[in-house]
């Protein structure tokens, strides 16, 4: 940190040796901001939420979700696994969770990825459907 005068100021000097003026306090972080993972709502699955949330809030404004500070690592999404008894999980998973904490689920079966598979699924039933 430079002091206004250009002194290059170490972290412990709270005064500038070079004209005496007191050190601005270091900023505090920035907070950061991200559309709200929850998919849980009223103990059904829904869309995300993606109501934007920052990182000093407590609470998702528009769906109460508790903000889990896990949610603003990268790729944390909301785990899509169901516990153990039955209650939909909303544990927050990252790429580096082999497993999820709370129910067991690997990561990676969330809604995005289980998009892949679900159209043809669909697709099947339609025609089926259509066969008949
Ligand atoms: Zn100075
Ligand atoms: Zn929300
Ligand atoms: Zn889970």
């Amino acid at each position: 940190m430079h002091c206004e005068c250009g002194y290059l100021l170490q972290g412990s000097e709270r005064f500038c040796p070079d004209c005496g003026k007191r050190a601005a306090a270091p900023a505090p972080p920035a907070s950061q901001t991200i559309p709200c993972p929850n998919t849980v709502q009223e103990g059904r699955r829904t869309q995300p939420c993606g109501n934007l949330i920052e990182s000093t809030k407590r609470f998702c404004t528009e769906c109460g979700w508790h903000v889990d500070p896990k949610a603003f690592m990268p790729g944390a999404a909301m785990c899509n696994g169901k516990m153990h008894n039955g209650e939909l999980c909303d544990n927050i998973v990252t790429p580096n969770n082999r497993f999820c904490s709370e129910c067991g689920e690997p990561p990676g079966r969330g809604p995005s990825s289980a998009a892949g598979k679900d159209p043809g699924d669909q697709y099947l039933r339609a025609t089926k459907i259509y066969a008949v």
